[in-house]
């Protein structure tokens, strides 16, 4: 992978394909953090002396509209970065290629959506070739992208010389980790809601781990597979028997599976509900089981211990409301407390329970990239790192 250090910005226009989809809401980004991930590559490029283009993705807009206009984030990013200015011009448009033409080392242009333009998740040649006249080197930093084939991310990385910035290496390297020669024991967390959206994962890590911890309302499926009365929590009906497989194929490989042996049930999701706690085996209806119990918390805390590399994804229950944060909350500090154990956290919705729990610097890694993580575990590499070897 061709990286940061083979690039030599001086006197440059590098484009940079960062990942800037943050939330906004009345025209103000609620949450910085992927924006300052992106900042050390650009401040490394800004010092070297080049002139910085930026392409992002918001949210999945039909077409140019301005609700998913990145102008609050060029805002934001200004805040961080001087000489930061915002092109309301489409990327791949005449009009944002002449905003860019005379930038000045130190200068940074932010242009508009790239999902405004209809080729860009078609990964459309001609879109970008127009992209690629926008600088004359090219730096993907969206690792939260680069599971994506688009135009931005795969198209343009083909057609100047292309490099992996800080972050996307950052997120290889630690992913990596997870996959060769890691120390053992090593823990797999699983939560979240299905176990259809996590099968290839499970079968890529079920033959390098030595336990999988089962939470989450996938656990359900699991449990029922094996015969237990669930109430009316979420199962998969269509997945028992992959359910009852993978069991099966962990057994085969000598993997301990833990699953919930009790968990926190309601009749309804809403915060403050009346809750009761069941076995995991025997939900009566209507309960549905909606976080891991207590003797669930201590039998996961117990099989963490002593563990050296772990990964988790999937919070425990629906964390969202409480009081279902709490078995997620239980996990996230029985591993956020591992001494001198390499700990991942990745997936959209587990990284922000992390955050929200703040637990965030207790992690040796955690990843911006929801699908882009799970994928590279999956696969062990990326459409958007196979254009940067
Ligand atoms: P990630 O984004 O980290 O990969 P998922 O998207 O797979 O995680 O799962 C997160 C969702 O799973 C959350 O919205 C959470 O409310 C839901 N969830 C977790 N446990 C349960 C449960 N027992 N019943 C229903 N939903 C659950
Ligand atoms: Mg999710």
């Amino acid at each position: 992978m061709r990286t940061l250090k083979d690039l030599d910005p001086r006197g440059k226009r590098v484009l940079v394909r960062v990942d800037f989809n943050v939330p906004i809401q009345d025209g103000k980004v609620q949450d910085e953090t992927r924006i300052q991930e992106s900042l050390p590559t650009l401040r490394y490029l800004l010092e070297g002396g080049a002139s910085l283009v930026l392409l992002s993705h918001l949210g999945r807009p039909k077409g140019h509209d301005p609700k998913y206009s990145l102008a609050p984030v060029g805002e934001a990013l200004g805040r961080h970065l001087p000489g930061v200015r915002f092109v309301p011009h489409s990327p791949g448009s005449e009009e944002a290629q002449k905003a860019v033409r005379d930038l000045s080392p130190g200068e940074v242009a932010l242009l508009e959506n790239v999902r405004f333009e209809p080729g860009e998740e078609k990964n459309d040649p001609e879109l970008s070739a127009r992209y690629a006249r926008l600088g004359e080197a090219f730096v993907l930093d969206a690792f939260g992208s680069a599971h994506r084939a688009h135009a931005s991310v795969v198209g343009v990385a083909r057609l100047l010389p292309a490099y992996a910035g800080f972050l996307m290496e950052r997120e290889v390297r630690a992913l990596t980790r997870l996959l060769q020669d890691p120390e053992r024991p090593y823990a797999v967390v699983l939560g979240g809601a299905k176990v259809s959206d996590k099968i290839g994962v499970i079968e890529s890590l079920l033959p390098r781990i030595d336990r999988l911890l089962v939470g989450g309302a996938m656990a359900f499926t699991f449990l029922k597979a094996l015969g237990g009365e669930v109430g009316r929590s979420l199962v998969e009906e269509d997945r028992l028997d992959l359910a009852r497989d993978l069991l099966g194929r962990a057994e085969a490989l000598g993997v301990r599976v833990y699953l919930p042996e009790d968990v926190v049930a309601a009749e309804r999701i809403e915060p403050g509900v009346d809750t009761r706690v069941y076995p995991a085996r025997a939900i009566p209806v209507p309960y549905m089981g909606l976080d891991i119990g207590p003797k669930t918390q201590e039998l996961f805390r117990e099989a963490l211990r002593g563990v050296r590399t772990a990964f988790w994804n999937g919070p425990m229950g629906v964390f969202e409301v409480p009081p279902f944060d709490q078995g997620t909350l239980a996990v996230g500090r029985a591993l956020a407390g591992l001494e001198g154990a390499f700990t991942v956290v990745g997936g959209g919705d587990s990284v922000s329970a992390v955050n929200r729990l703040g637990l965030k610097d207790r992690f040796g890694h955690v990843s911006t990239g929801g699908g882009a993580s799970l994928e590279f575990l999956e696969k062990g590499t990326l459409p958007g790192l196979e254009v940067l070897k």
